[in-house]
């Protein structure tokens, strides 16, 4: 980092990064030349890595055909292409896309889009949410409001609707008592969420939403056997929908295209963003039931919400040629069998760590958490901000890790999330696991 002269509103006012200059698969390079090996995808999204041929190609092709045209007015191939890729074979009933520029936007239009359908239906009193503590929903008013950080949410607790209520997460590693089974805790969990309707009046929720493996706030927490199941049915019992949170965790990051496959239960609304463009385009997508959206066409006949880029062409020939790769390259597969990989040496190199206390995750969506005291998970002190310390260390020895992992609200440790590129090698992954060791080792010891 340097003393900043930018123009730009940089994450920190006071130091501006070093430039990225090129891309080359997993690999970034920096101004000064140096090769950082992408182990996030940046935020989990560069799934193809960097200037895949055949996006590249795919964006040019559009380029010179259509840049945009506003929605109001027309629709495009690539749009009419991407929506069919997504929901054509109506996956777990979703059989509409809403595309839009990014993740929060997703969410935002799936709260909407929830709220509107129950107005639609003749239950306008549907106005509440229920969401999860230590969640991460989007930095949007609407998305932060649904988010359970409340770090995040402090400064603008006061604009936040109060249409959202949080309860506990299903995170095992924290929140399990001592000697309780997963299926009590799942129970327990289960037995929270039913109360929560009862306190809200269960005809006055619209919707649950969460995100099936949770990523930025917890690092790469899958929910127990079961949380899923329970929770529709929960939300079916009530006539509530259940929302998805699939940015991060989604497009094919934990092994299946979606998280949800692996829960025995499809989702009424998901949002996606990250993984469906790989970073070439800035894109997201509401996916909606068809149920859903045949009853806003019954009824009024139009969505009520809208931005200027809706359905970018060029994004979305950017994110057709993404998900044709992914299925013409088979990499779901790849991502199994390095997601494997990644957690086997993970487990071989902080299994017996002593301030390791923590190794989750599915696919290429994997964490370590850093403990105090693994015996009774006592994070470090937050003033010491390890993950920080861990990942600057990680950079300068040529590791891209993802930014964020901090103590979340006093209950969760420093950790760290990798989300490496599908098109990583074996060597990628083992290369992944060495310089991170070394970070780690590193940073710890700088704090003694
Ligand atoms: N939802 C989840 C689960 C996320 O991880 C993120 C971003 O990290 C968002 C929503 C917001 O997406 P975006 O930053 O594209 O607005």
């Amino acid at each position: 980092m340097r003393a900043s002269k930018s123009r730009v509103l940089h994450r920190s006012l006071r130091e501006t990064p070093p430039k990225a200059i090129g891309g080359e698969g997993v690999w970034l390079i920096a101004e000064d030349g140096r090769r950082i090996l992408d182990a996030s995808g940046g935020a989990a999204v560069s799934c193809l890595g960097h200037q895949h041929p055949r996006v590249l190609e795919a964006m040019s092709r559009q380029a010179s055909k259509l840049a945009y045209a506003h929605t109001a007015f027309f629709s495009s191939e690539p749009a009419e292409a991407l929506a069919d890729k997504l929901v054509g074979h109506e996956p777990g009933g979703l059989a509409y896309a809403y595309l839009v520029s990014g993740g929060s936007e997703a969410v935002e239009a799936g709260i909407k889009l929830a709220r509107q359908y129950f107005i639609e239906i003749g239950q306008p009193q549907r106005r509440h949410f229920i969401a999860r503590r230590q969640s991460y929903h989007g930095n949007t008013l609407g998305a932060l409001a649904a988010g359970g950080n409340a770090w995040r949410r402090e400064p603008y607790a006061p604009l936040l609707s109060s249409a959202f209520s949080h309860v506990t997460p299903a995170f095992a590693y924290h929140e399990k008592r001592d000697g309780e089974s997963e299926t009590d805790f799942v129970s327990r969990l289960a037995a929270e969420l039913e109360e929560e309707f009862q306190r809200l009046g269960p005809e006055n929720v619209a919707a649950f939403i969460a995100e099936p493996v949770v990523g930025a706030t917890a690092g790469c927490v899958p929910a127990p056997e079961g949380y899923f199941r329970a929770v529709r049915e929960i939300c079916d019992s009530y006539g509530a929908l259940v929302i998805f949170d699939e940015v991060m965790c989604g497009m094919g990051r934990t092994g299946t295209l979606h998280a949800w496959e692996q829960e025995g239960i499809a989702p009424d609304i998901q949002a996606i963003a990250k993984g469906l463009g790989g970073g070439y385009q800035p894109i997201g997508a509401m996916l909606a039931s068809g149920r859903i959206v045949d009853a806003v066409r019954d009824g009024s006949g139009a969505f009520q919400h809208g931005h200027t880029y809706l359905a970018h062409p060029m994004a979305c020939a950017a994110a057709l040629e993404v998900q044709r790769v992914i299925d013409a390259e088979q990499l779901l597969d790849r991502v199994k069998k390095l997601g494997s990989q990644l957690e086997r040496r993970l487990t071989e190199r902080f299994g017996n760590h002593r301030h390791i206390g923590d190794i989750r995750g599915r696919g290429l969506f994997q964490a370590i958490e850093l403990v105090a005291d693994r015996p009774t998970r006592a994070p470090f002190d937050p003033a010491l901000k390890l993950h920080q310390r861990v990942k600057a260390i990680a950079f300068e020895g040529g590791l891209g890790c993802y930014p964020a992992g901090g103590t979340v609200d006093g209950r969760s440790g420093d950790h760290v999330l990798l989300a490496p590129p599908y098109i990583a090698t074996s060597d990628n992954i083992d290369m992944i696991v060495d310089r991170l060791g070394q970070a780690v080792d590193s940073a710890l010891k700088s704090v003694g």
